[in-house]
Order: C-alpha cells, then sequence, then structure tokens
C-alpha cells in the first residue's frame, strides 16, 4: 500500500530519499527550511562576480555509484562532465615542478607499475606502504596507520585525503581513508575519472530533482522549517512547523536529512558529531587560458584544486578554518597570486568572491566519526539521512545519497 512520507531537509540526502520513494510509488513531502533546496550543495546569483556560481566546488568520480545512479534517476548524468580518462595534472608551487598522474581507465590499479604514470620521484614500495589504510579500523588514525610523509604522501596522499576528509590527513579516521582509497586508488582509473557538475551544481544536481519530484505527483514545500517532533510511544505522530501541524498517520514514515545540529534539536537524545571543519572557496572572473584542464592539482602553496569553468577561475581549500578570519581581501589576494603561478595567468585581482562554509563537513577524526548515528532511530517510523550518518564514507554527495537511499530503503521495508 502507497505510504505517505515526509522528507525533512532538501539537500542531496533528503532529494535522493524523495526520488527514490517517489519512484517506488508513495506519497512525497519534502520540507524544507530555507527558499532554496539544495543544502550545502546548491548555486546562486553573485553580483561581485555577475556569475552564477556554486556554494563550493564539488568533485564527483566515476566510481560514485550512488551518486551517479541519482544523477541517471533525474536525468541529468550528461550534465557531469570529466576528461575520457582518469588523468590528474599537478603543480606543485614551491619547485615549479608539473607532472601528470596517469591512472588511466583499467578496474585495476596497473598504473603503478608503470614509472611514466605515477607520482615523480615514487617507486612500487612507496604504493605498498599504503595498504594497512585498505583494512584500517575506523577507530585508528591515518598518522598511526601510514607514515605520513615523503615524496607520495605530499604529492598524492595528502591532498586526497585533506580534500576527502576536509581534515589534516593524520588526525584523520583511518577508516574513512581506507573507504576513499578501497573506492579510488585500488579501484583502478574506471573509479577515479573526475566529474563536474559544469553548469552548476543545481542545475544538474537539485532543480531536475525538484521538478521531476513535482511532476510525479510530490510536494516540495521551501520556506517550512520543521520546529518539533509530537510523539506517541515509538511512534512520530505530527510534524510541527511554525504555522501549521500535520498529523502523521498510523502508517506514515519520516526521512529525517537535516544537518546534525538540527537534527539533536528536534531528538535531544540523539549522538552526533559534534565538530566541523570549514572549505574556503574562491571564485575569480576570468577566462581561463584555452588550454587550462578543468581541474589542476596544486601543492606547496596556499591553493589545493583550481577548477576551470567558463569565465571563471575557481579555488577549493579544504580544512580551511585557519582562513575564515582572515581579511576578505587579503585572502583574495594571497588566494590570486597562488592561481596566476598555478593557471600562468597574470594581471591584477580581477572580480572576485570567496565563500567561507564553516560548517561544510563533520570533522573526520576517529572520535567524531564514532558519534555517527544509523538510519533506523528508537522512533519506528523516522530514519535518518544525511552525510554525517553512519555511512562508511567521509561527508561527501556519494555519501549523502548512500544516506538517502539507506533510508528510503527503510521506509520501502517498514511494516
Ligand atoms: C564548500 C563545500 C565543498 C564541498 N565539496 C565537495 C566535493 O568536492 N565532493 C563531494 O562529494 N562533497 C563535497 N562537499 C560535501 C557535500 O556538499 C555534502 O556532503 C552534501 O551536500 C550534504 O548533503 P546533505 O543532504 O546530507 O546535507 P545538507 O546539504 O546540509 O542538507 C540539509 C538540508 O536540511 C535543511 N534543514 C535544516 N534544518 C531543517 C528543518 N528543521 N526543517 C527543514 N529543513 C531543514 C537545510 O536547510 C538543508 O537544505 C562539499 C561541501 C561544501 C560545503
Amino acid at each position: 500500500m502507497p505510504k505517505t512520507v515526509h522528507i525533512i531537509g532538501a539537500g542531496i540526502s533528503g532529494l535522493s530519499a524523495a526520488v527514490r520513494l517517489t519512484n517506488a510509488g508513495h506519497a512525497v513531502h519534502v520540507h524544507e527550511a530555507t527558499q532554496q533546496a539544495g543544502g550545502r550543495c546548491r548555486s546562486y546569483f553573485d553580483a561581485a562576480t555577475n556569475l552564477t556560481i556554486d556554494n563550493g566546488n564539488h568533485l564527483l568520480l566515476s566510481g560514485n555509484r550512488h551518486a551517479l545512479a541519482y544523477a541517471k534517476s533525474i536525468g541529468t548524468e550528461a550534465g557531469l562532465i570529466g576528461p575520457k580518462s582518469a588523468q590528474f595534472p599537478f603543480v606543485d608551487l614551491a619547485t615549479g615542478q608539473r607532472w601528470l598522474l596517469d591512472l588511466g581507465d583499467s578496474r585495476l590499479p596497473l598504473w603503478v607499475f608503470d614509472e611514466s604514470r605515477r607520482v615523480p620521484d615514487t617507486g612500487i614500495f612507496d604504493y605498498l606502504a599504503l595498504a594497512p589504510l585498505v583494512w584500517a579500523s575506523a577507530s585508528k588514525p591515518v598518522g598511526e596507520t601510514i607514515r605520513c610523509e615523503g615524496t607520495l604522501y605530499q604529492r598524492l596522499v595528502q591532498p586526497l585525503l585533506l580534500a576527502a576528509l576536509n581534515v589534516d590527513p593524520p588526525v584523520g579516521s583511518a577508516g574513512l581513508a581506507g573507504a576513499i582509497v578501497r573506492e579510488t586508488l585500488l579501484a583502478g582509473g574506471q573509479a577515479c575519472r573526475p566529474l563536474i557538475a559544469r553548469d552548476g551544481l543545481s542545475a544538474i544536481l537539485i532543480e531536475p530533482a525538484v521538478k521531476l519530484l513535482q511532476q510525479k505527483g510530490a510536494s516540495v514545500s521551501l520556506g517550512h522549517e520543521l520546529r518539533e517532533l509530537a510523539m506517541t510511544g515509538d511512534r512520530v505522530t505530527g510534524l510541527k512547523f511554525g504555522n501549521d501541524e500535520i498529523a502523521i498517520g498510523s502508517d506514515d514514515a519520516i526521512v529525517m536529512a537535516v544537518p546534525p545540529r538540527a537534527a539533536a534539536t528536534l531528538l535531544p537524545d540523539l549522538r552526533t558529531p559534534t565538530r566541523f571543519r570549514a572549505i574556503v572557496n574562491a571564485h575569480f572572473r576570468f577566462d581561463p587560458p584555452r588550454d587550462a584542464p578543468p581541474i589542476l592539482g596544486v601543492v606547496g602553496g596556499l591553493v589545493e584544486w583550481l577548477f576551470a569553468f567558463p569565465q571563471r577561475l575557481s579555488v577549493t581549500i579544504s580544512a580551511g578554518d585557519r582562513l575564515v578570519d582572515m581579511p576578505r581581501e587579503e585572502l583574495a589576494q594571497a588566494i590570486w597570486r597562488d592561481v596566476c603561478t598555478a593557471a600562468g595567468v597574470s594581471g591584477a585581482l580581477p572580480a572576485w568572491q570567496i565563500v567561507r562554509e564553516r560548517r561544510a563537513t563533520f570533522e573526520a577524526t576517529p572520535e567524531q566519526n564514532a558519534l555517527r548515528p544509523k538510519a533506523a532511530t528508537s522512533l519506528k517510523n523516522l530514519f535518518l539521512a544525511g552525510d554525517w550518518t553512519d555511512t562508511g564514507l567521509p561527508a561527501t554527495i556519494e555519501g549523502s545519497v548512500r544516506s538517502g537511499d539507506h533510508a528510503a530503503d527503510l521506509v520501502l521495508a517498514m511494516r
């Protein structure tokens, strides 16, 4: 029998649950607190650069199965664009050295055997030394699992894990790092092709989902913040919004796909991660050089990844907490200097915007990872979704979609 399902939060995890449940024939209502769907994965018009930009540059990999299946289900898989094979150009700003990491397109990590394709000045034994990460426990930090120094670490392991965990890798959870290594480096080039929503996150991953939901009869209410849950015994019986209240029938279900702080307010007994890390993005209105790669890895400077979009060069700096209080103009100048060297361009600071997401992700340390709850709760008709729930992955789009899919599957299995 079709159920009525209320999804709280229209970020990627809420939308993926909503799409799955709508496609399964259930009556779905999505409630989003803000005036825009997308949560931490959204686009908006920025007056400073006169461009539509994303809140943050989001990189997917071809091995992100659930994220790609989600994009396919909303008809936008082709909008995730990347090179034909898993090639990552890098530059070291300290030495000026440039190299191409070429993971090829195999299902096996054969590239490590080919000196011309792996990181320069590294040997096969450097890669084998990463093996302990593959089966590492989530309760151990990376720094106690592998050696966090040397050329391979500086040029590949550190940039990869910093981007994935959003903490300085030695303090990150080795279990989460291991999941990344298993699903990327170890899965061969076929799983590592970088993919970007070139036309914007909202246009590719958010708006088409909202449109599809509405076309199939689901409702998406913006500016509709859940303030309180009414409970009787082990069930939720009502949802209290600002001015209205919805009664929950005995067969109805709720997927709560809000960030951890909101979830803990609504469910005071819930254990959630309590510490977060920032990501800093800088956007410069500047036509990229014609041969600019879509994504360039940068080491030895402030910038970590440089993305080339039409009319825009854009930068990501993970674990950016040290930069959140730096004066904006000073930060823009410092980043622009790195961009000029990395991209081989010059000129005065163009129109720019800096977006500092203070709570971009939960802190992917062993301690915080241990606080992540399962999707099922003590309330029989309420399930959790979100990148911070116990997905086995760090806070990523792939983790969000997996959590949304899993919560939806629990609703489908509900009696
Ligand atoms: C700057 C930045 C860069 C990133 N880069 C990458 C990347 O390169 N690759 C990658 O895979 N991931 C990246 N991520 C992570 C990715 O964006 C997140 O993992 C993902 O968007 C989280 O989705 P979510 O649905 O779990 O949570 P959210 O996006 O936080 O969605 C939760 C939603 O719930 C709503 N809400 C809150 N309280 C209520 C309430 N009471 N009632 C109703 N609604 C409520 C919120 O408004 C929000 O819309 C990045 C994140 C940031 C911030």
